[in-house]
Order: C-alpha cells, then structure tokens, then sequence
C-alpha cells in the first residue's frame, strides 16, 4: 500500500491501524495567540493534548487524523511534539477552516494562486518543516457556500487533482451544504473516491446522507459527544439505519474533540456540560458508548469495526 504522511514522517498506509479520523489536539485562533501569547498556557495545552490522545490509545487507537487548518491555529511542531510523547501518529492538513471571511491576502489572489500555497505544504511542507500535509480542508457552514467558500473549495479541489489528495469538507447538514460541496469538486474533477463530506452525523435525515454516498464520498458521522447539534441516541439510530443499508465502506465515525479550543472562556465548558450541549465528549466516546451500543443493536461486528476504523481511513486517505 502506499505511504502515508504523518508529522513523523510517511508511514505505510496498512501501519495506521486504529484510527480516529476527526479530532483536534489543539484549536485556537492563531492570530489571537500570536497578538496575545500570553493568554495562553502551550504547557496545559499540551497536557490536555497527551491526556486526550493517551486514553484514545487506552482504546487501541493508533493514528489520529488532526484536520486543524488556517484559522484553527494549525501547529505542525506541536502536533509532533504530541504524536513523539503520546506515541500515536498524527496526521495534518493544508487548508482554510473559513465560513466565509478570507484575509486580503487571498481575496486579491486568485483560485490557483491559492491552490499553489496547499500543493507547497503537500509537496513541500508545512511551516518550514519537513512534515507534509496529507490532505486537503475546507468548510461550509452557516452562511452557507459564499463566494470566497467557494474559491476555497475550488483551490482546494485543484490542488487535490494536481497532488492526488484526499479532501475533507465541513459541512452542515442544516444548510444542505454537502450536496453544492460535491458539486463543486466534481466541476473540477476531483475522484469523488477521494472525498470526505464531514459532520454528516449532526442530521438523522438518512435520505439526505444516502444521497451523498450515493455520489460516492465518504460522510462523516463524526461529532460524537456535540449533542448540541445531535443527541447521541439519534446520531446512532442513523448510524445503525446506514450500516443496515450496507453503507459501512462509506462511513467515517469519530468526534471532532478539540483537547483544548479557545472559542469560548475556561467556564463555559462546565456550563456546555450542564445544560446538556456537550456530553461525555472525548476522543474515546465512540469506543465507550457508540461501537458496544450499535455492537447490541446488531449492526456492528468486528469486520464492520475494521471496515470503519482501519480500513475506511487508509482507504481515503491513498486511495
Ligand atoms: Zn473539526
């Protein structure tokens, strides 16, 4: 199989067993922590970051795929630093996490002049490391697939047709966004094979997730825990409909944790936790809680284990 880039170097794909295919050791605003650095504690960051990926690996976790691009405040060293003392593989992308602002930078450059700063971290590597970006990112959310979301997505699609590289699009559901997404990448003939739609699992609408595999991406059923956006119970009830249907090739299940995020104050995460918008949300929720109740359901077996958490991940990610 091919090689696979990882902060530590490519490895063989058939070597990232286990993987957890959306989560964040670190989310911050890289502007705000470059302008305040003193805002922020790198070692209690660092802490969280080793605590969360260590019980991920308790589970059997081998490899997290970090898909933390600009604006998440994307950190290849730190990621290093994490996969080196965790002993799990971390795997980063190139990308813009917008949902629609973009800076003058590349408001004034256009779609292939972007493309040519992600085909740099692909080829090249990111922040003036030797550690390449395995795959693309970009996003769609509430505003929907803008101008400059779009111009993200196309740069996105063109440098994944010019490097044969994975994407992985945030989308939402609510907005109906997957569909134009897809869209979007066939126009610029991407292989749909190599397309990840994430956060697919905030919707128990079936139809509308069957008829994004049926355009051949792989759906993310991957913010387990955000019960904000959907509560557990339904998340499963879709899960368990899509393997029923035979969609276990086509599913991508982790929980978009962030080990730290700066989005909110320190407090809120005590107050999300009360008021029910986050529960028990971790890099271990799916292996505690998910994989035993769709195990009693009878949907899931081993082999479907393998399909989802070893085999989908290697298969997206080389094709
Ligand atoms: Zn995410």
């Amino acid at each position: 199989m091919p090689g696979v880039e990882t902060v530590q170097g490519p490895v063989d794909a058939r070597e990232l067993g286990c993987t957890l295919v959306h989560e964040h050791v670190r989310f911050r605003d890289e502007a705000v922590a470059a302008e305040w650095p003193e805002r922020y504690d790198e070692q209690a960051e660092l802490d969280a970051a080793l605590e969360a990926v260590g019980a991920a690996k308790e589970r059997g976790v081998q490899t997290i795929v970090d898909p933390t691009a600009m604006f998440g405040g994307r950190d290849v060293r730190f990621m290093r630093r994490v996969a080196e003392r965790s002993g799990v593989r971390i795997v980063a992308c190139t990308g813009i996490y917008s949902y629609d602002y973009l800076p003058h930078y590349f408001a004034n450059r256009d779609v292939d002049a972007m493309a040519e700063h992600f085909v740099a971290d692909i080829e090249g590597g990111i922040q003036g490391t030797d550690v390449k970006a395995a795959f693309l990112k970009c996003a769609a959310d509430a505003a929907g697939v803008t101008e400059n979301v779009e111009k993200i997505h196309r740069a996105v699609a063109r440098a994944s047709v010019q490097t044969g590289t994975p994407i992985m699009a945030h989308s939402m559901p609510a907005m109906a966004t997957g569909p134009r997404q897809v869209e979007i990448f066939r126009e610029e003939g991407v292989d749909m094979a190599r397309v990840q739609i994430a956060h697919c699992g905030d919707s128990d609408d079936v139809g509308y997730i069957e008829g994004l595999i049926d355009t051949g991406v792989y759906v993310g059923l991957d913010r387990y825990g955000l019960e904000m956006f959907l509560p557990i119970d339904r998340r499963n009830a879709t899960a368990a409909e899509l393997l029923r249907r035979g969609h276990a090739e086509r599913l991508m299940v982790s929980q978009d944790f962030c080990a730290t995020i700066d989005w909110f104050p320190p407090e809120a995460a005590g107050a999300f936790e009360a008021s029910g918008a986050i529960r028990n949300w971790s890099m271990t929720l799916v292996f505690d809680e998910v994989v035993p109740a769709l195990r009693e359901q009878g949907v899931m077996d081993d082999a479907a284990f393998e399909t989802i958490f070893v085999e989908n991940p290697a298969r997206w990610l080389t094709a």
